[in-house]
């Protein structure tokens, strides 16, 4: 604390990010990265990009990345909005859309930024529990809100809202924002992006961190309709022209350009993680459904942040949170298949020490 900080900056709860430590040999997974890296094609865009034109301000619109996604999605280039990460997106979703007279509302257990995005930009909230399995219920949105956000597949959770279900709450909140967090969908979830062509009030959101294993590029966007997409322009043209340079809109492009390097990518991270989720039940684990790049873990009897401790002194990191009902979870990223033996292997010794 100074004397010098705005009362916002007093105010302010940050989030707090996963560690990224410089430690050699370690098996990270603690942050959700995909363990396969980017398509060999965007690493040749990005190389590519590399040039003289660096001395050029990119293209303030990314024009070129909402064309590659909106093609991608069988949408069109102004339903799209490209940000620095899905997490500046949907900064500017919380300011442009979900700052309203009434109080938004996500579920108790979620993504641990939206409460921290509220504080920012003052936006109310309600949390809704999650019911006793974890899942989420959609009858308990049925209430007045200012809008509803959840990530699908849930985090750190990994549980899927079936689609229909999605699309059951669009028909019964039609006076507000729904936003659709889907950084996980492609492991083994269905996108909600085809039902904004319908609902006018939808908005999904999604990024190129987790699927398309470019967490360092910074790439995130949304698709809805015209009026939500105006609207974060709107904020993004108040904050910041440029948010994406010249090295993220090529790499981007060419990793919506390569298909088949994501689709055998995305279900190699599918067989490893059906593959750990068997063993750790084998070891006593109760282990949540998971439709994402992750799994979310509990031992009947033994302490979740010891275990993490214990992993961490083998050099095996995985998150733990120490929050209400959920401190006795461990979230583990799905990783390769021998960096998963590692963890099996780790776990092993210290259940039975
Ligand atoms: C990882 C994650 C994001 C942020 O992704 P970036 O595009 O890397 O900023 C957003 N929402 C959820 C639920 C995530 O897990």
């Amino acid at each position: 604390m100074s004397r010098f900080w705005s009362d916002v900056v007093k105010g302010l709860k940050p989030y707090v990010p996963g560690e990224q430590p410089r430690l050699a040999n370690l098996v990270k997974l603690n942050t959700n990265e995909n363990p396969y890296g980017p398509s060999p094609r965007a690493l040749d865009a990005i190389r590519a990009a590399t040039g003289e034109s660096l001395k050029l301000y990119p293209d303030p619109n990314a024009e070129q990345l909402k064309l590659a996604i909106s093609k991608y999605h069988g949408v069109e280039a102004k339903n799209v909005f490209v940000g620095n990460g899905s997490d500046e997106v949907l900064a500017h979703v919380f300011l442009g859309l979900l700052k309203q007279a009434r109080p938004i509302l996500f579920p108790d257990i979620s993504y641990s930024f939206y409460p921290v995005y509220c504080g920012l930009y003052q936006v109310a909230s309600e949390t809704i529990a999650l019911a006793d399995d974890y899942s989420i219920r959609i009858d308990d949105y049925a209430r007045p809100n200012g809008g509803i956000i959840f990530p699908n597949p849930n985090a750190p959770t990994g549980c899927l809202v079936p689609l229909a279900e999605i699309e059951r709450l669009l028909q019964a909140n039609t006076d507000s924002v729904v936003v659709i967090d889907e950084a996980y969908v492609d492991f083994g979830g269905e996108s909600a992006i085809p039902l904004t062509a319908r609902y006018t009030n939808l908005l999904v959101v999604q990024t190129l961190s987790k699927s398309r294993s470019l967490a360092g590029l910074r790439v995130g966007f949304a698709v809805g309709h015209a009026d939500l997409i105006e609207a974060l322009e709107r904020v993004k043209n108040s904050f910041n022209s440029y948010p994406l340079d010249r090295l993220a809109i090529a790499g981007a492009v060419a990793a919506f350009e390569d298909r088949d390097y994501f689709e055998k990518t995305c279900h190699a991270v599918i067989v490893t993680r059906e593959k750990l989720v068997k063993e750790l039940k084998d070891l006593g684990f109760e282990v949540l459904p998971s439709a994402a790049n992750f799994i979310f873990a509990r031992h009947p009897r033994h302490d979740a942040e010891e275990s993490a401790l214990a992993l961490r002194q083998r050099s095996i990191i995985v998150r733990h949170f120490k929050l209400p009902r959920i401190e006795q979870f461990l979230r583990i990223t799905v990783g390769t298949d021998e960096q998963c033996a590692a963890l099996v292997a780790a776990l092993k010794e210290i259940l039975s020490a």
